[in-house]
């Protein structure tokens, strides 16, 4: 297996390049200075990126390369589906050692590739570097929608149902298991937590879905905690919210993590965990409709509780009533104490 020290950064990048799709939206493609894209009349642009440090987003004994490309795929499409945007062009940087074989980065490129490409997106560039100390990996993905039309974290109203798709908090809890149980945590009894964390699904489809409806008013994605990126909403919109904590904590799965871990169910659902699930505000007299595309489209779509006209508040609300503050503890890049 040729190492890119061998290879040399020309013939590396050439076999990169041989693993993408040519699109009609691309004018000018890889091998040029820089790719020309052409936008669809009358859309907004819409761009995000996201960078994968080794050691501190991914565990090298957990992650093929196969794995850690789709997910780092999943993390900007997720940032897409936040905003309703249709993705369309992936830019990919690589920083790696010189020792590292090229086969590897081939199947992570074509990871990446085949996850972009169920959403009609893929790479049209990107760069190659040597590292000497931890490798990383930065994707950057563009995207577009109607004029006018992309969700924001503004616009939640009070009165607004709170909604989550899939199961915040999985992913968290498989990152903690992995960590406790190591191999052991690759038990059948475990996979659904494993696999959120490893091989989490692009909300993209069922966003778009559900901007058709209008009754959308603010959305985010789940990128570091549902306590945390709800705060984030609360503040962009100026409201607060009360989350009825029996619903949150209605996940069998999540539920024997906690006992596993020997800490509370709704801590696992509300703390720190890279779920890249949906978190919307949606208009009352659209929740019937939006919970039907839900449906339709296989995953699940909650409400978990309701925005209210308190900002920056938010209140766990007990099966009997009784409330309490909840703490935004999010997953902070920068904060000393990490979990
Ligand atoms: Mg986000």
């Amino acid at each position: 297996m040729p190492t890119l020290r061998e290879l040399g950064e020309f013939e590396a990048l050439r076999r990169l390049a041989a693993t993408r799709r040519e699109r009609p939206t691309v004018i000018v493609g890889p091998g040029d200075d820089a790719a020309v894209l052409r936008p669809a009349p009358g859309c907004d642009l819409v761009a995000t990126t996201d960078a994968f440090v080794e050691g501190r987003h991914w565990l090298a004994e957990w992650f093929t390369p196969s794995a850690l490309g789709a997910r780092l795929a999943v993390a900007n499409l997720s940032d897409l589906a936040a905003m309703a945007a249709t993705p369309r062009w992936a830019l990919l940087s690589i920083g790696v050692r010189e020792d590292h074989a090229i086969e590897p980065l081939v199947e992570l490129q074509r990871a990446i590739e085949e996850t972009l490409g169920r959403e009609e997106a893929g790479i049209v560039g990107g760069n190659l570097t040597a590292v000497e100390g931890a490798e990383w990996l930065n994707l950057t993905l563009l995207g577009e929608t109607a004029m006018g039309r992309a969700w924001t974290r503004f616009g939640a109203r009070p009165g607004d149902l709170l909604a989550v798709s899939g199961h915040p908090g999985r992913a968290g809890a498989g990152v903690l298991l992995a960590r406790a149980l190591g191999e052991k945590a690759r038990a059948p009894e475990w996979q659904p937590l494993i696999d959120a964390w490893m091989a989490p699904a692009s909300r993209g489809p069922l966003a778009r879905a559900l901007a058709v409806t209008g009754g959308v008013m603010a959305a985010i994605d789940v990128s570091d905690g549902l306590a945390g990126d709800l705060a984030h909403l609360c503040e962009a919109s100026g409201v607060g919210a009360e989350i009825d904590t029996a619903a949150l904590a209605e996940d069998a799965a999540l539920a024997r993590a906690a006992a596993a871990l020997k800490v509370k169910p709704l801590d696992l659902a509300l703390g720190p965990s890279d779920d890249y699930e949906l978190l919307l505000a949606i208009d009352p007299s659209s929740r019937a409709e939006c919970e039907r595309i839900a449906h339709d489209a296989g995953v699940p779509l909650r409400a978990i509780g309701t925005f209210t006209d308190a900002p920056g508040t938010l209140v766990g609300v007990g099966s009997r009533g009784a409330r309490a503050a909840l703490e935004p503890r999010g997953f902070d890049h920068f904060a000393a104490d990490r979990s």
